[in-house]
Formats: C-alpha cells, sequence, structure tokens
C-alpha cells in the first residue's frame, strides 16, 4: 500500500505504517502520541488525567484505601430512626459499635500503642422484628459494601455446603471485586442461632453444621488474610484466589434463638442475686429477651470463642400492635408511602382509609406474620387494584382502600386460603 492510500492520523497524518497505534473513529483516526498529547490537555485543563480509570485485570478500579468519614453515634441513630421503628436499644448500641469500630479503622497506625479491639455483634430476636433491616440500613448509611449471608449453608470442610470464606464472596461480589472496599465492609450472618452445639456436651464427637462452623468462624470475626474463591462455592486447589482481610470488617450476627426465654428465666431464677434483682426490679416476664447475656447464648449453644469475637450483644423488641401500625406509615419507605408512590407514577391518588389500616395490622397478628406479613397482606389486597387500574388510568384519578375493599380483597386471596390451613 503506498503512504498515500494508507490510513492516517487524522489529527498531526502520520500514515499508519509510522504509528505504533492507529484507532479508527466513525469519521478519522488517532495516533498513540495524538492520544497522550490529547491527554495533556484534559490534565491541564481539567486535571482528569488523575482521576482516569486504570483498569486492573478485572476491569475494576483499584481503590485506595478510603478513610470513612465518621458519623456520630446520635446522627447514625437518627438515621435509622428513618427507616426502623422502635428497637431503641439495638439502634444505640449498634451505632455506637459502628462509630467505634469505623474511628478504630482511621485510627493512625501506633498511635500510643492501646489498640481499639473489634466490635462486631450479634442481635437477637424473633424473625422479622428488623435485624436484617437494621444492618442494611447502616451499612447504606456509611456507604460501605454490604452482604448477608445465612449461617446455614455453611459446613465445616470436607462436607457439603459452602466454606465460611464464601461470605466474603459475597462481599466481593457487592462490590465489583474492590478489595480494598470489601475490606471496610459489613457482612450480616443470618441464623447464627442455627449454628448452635446440638448438645451441650462439647465431647460429642462430630457436628458438622454446627460447631464446626463455629470453628470456621473464629479466625475470620477476629481478622486474619483469607483466600476467597472469587466465584464462591468449596475452596479448589486450582481456583485463584483473591486476598482479603478481615481485620476491618464488621460482623454483625442475628438470630432468633427461638426458646432462649427459657435460659434466661432459668438464669433469672437460680442466680440469688438475680432472683433478689429480680424481685426488686420486677422482670418483666413478657419479655425476657431484654435480660438476655452472653451467658444465655453460651447455654443455647455458641462456643465461648466466638461469643468473644462478637462482644456487643443486643436484643429485638417483639413487635407489638402500635408497633406494626407505625410500621405501615412511617418509616421513609414504609409499606403505604411505596404503593401511593407506585400508583402516582400511573397518575393516580391512592389513599388508605385509617381503619383498612388497622384490619391490615389486625390480621397480621392474627394470622402471627409479624412485620414481614404486612408486606403479603398488602400485595394480597393491593394485586387487584395494580393489574386493573394502570388500564383505566384517564377515567380513574384517584383510588381509595377501605376496610370493606381489603377484607374483599383477603377473603379471595390464596393468602386466607394458607393461613386458614396452617397450624
Ligand atoms: P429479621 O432480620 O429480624 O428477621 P427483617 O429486618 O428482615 O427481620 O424484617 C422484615 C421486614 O419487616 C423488613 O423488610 C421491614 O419491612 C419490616 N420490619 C421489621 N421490623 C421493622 C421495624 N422495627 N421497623 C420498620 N420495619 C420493620
Amino acid at each position: 500500500m503506498s503512504k498515500k492510500s494508507e490510513p492516517k492520523c487524522s489529527f498531526c497524518h502520520r500514515p499508519k505504517s509510522e504509528c505504533a497505534a492507529l484507532i479508527s473513529g466513525l469519521d478519522g483516526n488517532i495516533c498513540e502520541n495524538c492520544i497522550s498529547q490529547a491527554y495533556e490537555i484534559l490534565d491541564t485543563e481539567f486535571g482528569l488525567v488523575e482521576a482516569a480509570p486504570v483498569k486492573t485485570t478485572r476491569g475494576k478500579k483499584p481503590k485506595a484505601k478510603q478513610k470513612l468519614t465518621v458519623t456520630l453515634p446520635k446522627d447514625l441513630k437518627k438515621h435509622l430512626d428513618e427507616y426502623v421503628i422502635g428497637q431503641d436499644e439495638s439502634k444505640k448500641v449498634l451505632a455506637v459499635a459502628v462509630y467505634n469500630h469505623y474511628k478504630r479503622i482511621n485510627q493512625p497506625e501506633d498511635a500510643d500503642g492501646i489498640e481499639i479491639e473489634k466490635s462486631n455483634l450479634l442481635m437477637v430476636g424473633s424473625t422479622g422484628t428488623g435485624k436484617t433491616l437494621l444492618a442494611r440500613t447502616i451499612a447504606k448509611s456509611l456507604n460501605v459494601p454490604f452482604t448477608i449471608v445465612d449461617a446455614t449453608i455453611f459446613t465445616e470442610a470436607g462436607y457439603v455446603g459452602e466454606d465460611v470464606e464464601s461470605m466474603l464472596t459475597r462481599l466481593l461480589q457487592a462490590c465489583d471485586y474492590d478489595v480494598a472496599a470489601a475490606e471496610q465492609g459489613i457482612v450480616y450472618i443470618d441464623e447464627m442461632d442455627k449454628i448452635a452445639r446440638k448438645s451441650d456436651n462439647p465431647s460429642i464427637t462430630r457436628d458438622v453444621s454446627g460447631e464446626g462452623v463455629q470453628q470456621g468462624l473464629l479466625k475470620m470475626l477476629e481478622g486474619t488474610d483469607v483466600l476467597v474463591p472469587p466465584q464462591g462455592g468449596r475452596k479448589h486447589p486450582d481456583q485463584p484466589m483473591v486476598k482479603v482481610n478481615t481485620k476491618n470488617i464488621l460482623f454483625i450476627g442475628g438470630g432468633a434463638f427461638d426458646g432462649i426465654e427459657k435460659h434466661i428465666a432459668r438464669r433469672i431464677n437460680t442466680s440469688v442475686i438475680g432472683f433478689q434483682d429480680a424481685k426488686a426490679k420486677k422482670v418483666d416476664r413478657e419479655n425476657l429477651i431484654q435480660y438476655i447475656t452472653h451467658q444465655d447464648i453460651k447455654t443455647f449453644g455458641l462456643i465461648p470463642e466466638l461469643l468473644g469475637r462478637m462482644p456487643v450483644l443486643t436484643y429485638l423488641n417483639p413487635l407489638d400492635r402500635d408497633t406494626l401500625r407505625l410500621i405501615l406509615t412511617e418509616p421513609k419507605n414504609a409499606l403505604v408511602k411505596q404503593y401511593e408512590k407506585l400508583f402516582s407514577m400511573e397518575g393516580i391518588s391512592l389513599k388508605f382509609e385509617l381503619d383498612a389500616l388497622d384490619y391490615i395490622v389486625d390480621k397480621a397478628i392474627e394470622y402471627k406474620l409479624g412485620a414481614r406479613g404486612l408486606r403479603s397482606l398488602c400485595e394480597a389486597i393491593m394485586t387487584d387494584a395494580m393489574f386493573e387500574l394502570p388500564s383505566e388510568k384517564e377515567s380513574v384519578k384517584e383510588f381509595v382502600v377501605s376496610k370493606a375493599y381489603a377484607e374483599e380483597k383477603l377473603s379471595h386471596s390464596r393468602l386466607a386460603a394458607i393461613t386458614e390451613i396452617a397450624p
């Protein structure tokens, strides 16, 4: 090909044969020299070169370890208040633990030799009382990677199931494999109660899903380098591993610990001091969970070493009628607000009458569905309207959910049938 007919850089007109690289666009080409010149211009004019993404092999931007802005505990709690109703005790404990944790991360190395220890925490409370919601909300407010894992999927090495390390895979996935970000993230481990030792006798031979998993969690919760299979599952000798240090990852355990009240009651009654105390303070037998201690969790079957690595313990109150009622309307993304938004996107103004809301709460209590049930009930009530109204939005501008409407829809729903045959 003659130099004349050769493609040229549209900026400096150098022919392709003289360029190390010539990149073609729709109407022209650019050579490597002109690319770097353009880059320099951008840099001097706008300071953009620093910010230009540098690709790693996985195609992700490597980030320098970020200094996290530490939010004051009171502000953290205020933020939680916007999304979670009640549970003041656990909000306070969580806010302080998170604040101290991130203060610890930000402290200059060496300093005065005083090392602030990690403050992993354990939240105990019946299912659907807001444990996950609290953990998720706090992670969002801190803007750190967050993942939820279920402790029941783990088994100790050598058995069918997942290695405990795979929880870090999920954390990595939550931040596009940005290791530095993951190393400051939060992992919520749900169903911690399901890995309790089945027997109080620690010498009992093998306990695949219980104690073995607890043992597996020890190092990770404390802080160590963990080799993580990027795709999850079992570790495999030929698989490339990503190294993640867990020193600054905050682990929050959660569980219902069904039946733990029995242990609490026994402890309160048997300890002499406790008993006198109990009499003096009038124990609230309806809500024993508020007296929970690490001792009770140990009796339930978590090993002391693991509890030592989750030094902060808090509880969630069962949700009473008033709380359920508030959950429907008050949180920033309350269910009622969500439906109102869905309808307003169709140009329809949606209103729930007060007795319709009370009725939904009554049903959630009657069916023992808790807060999680509020959503299923609302869906059952609203599905027909959500199906029909989008086609009628020219004529319908307002839609009111009355108690009678809610009753009618619920009586025909699958939910009513399911809960009726449920024990
Ligand atoms: P848990 O983890 O304790 O089993 P979740 O946090 O998953 O329960 O709660 C289930 C759902 O119930 C949440 O998505 C939320 O909508 C609602 N919910 C539960 N407790 C509360 C609460 N205290 N305030 C607001 N919503 C709540």
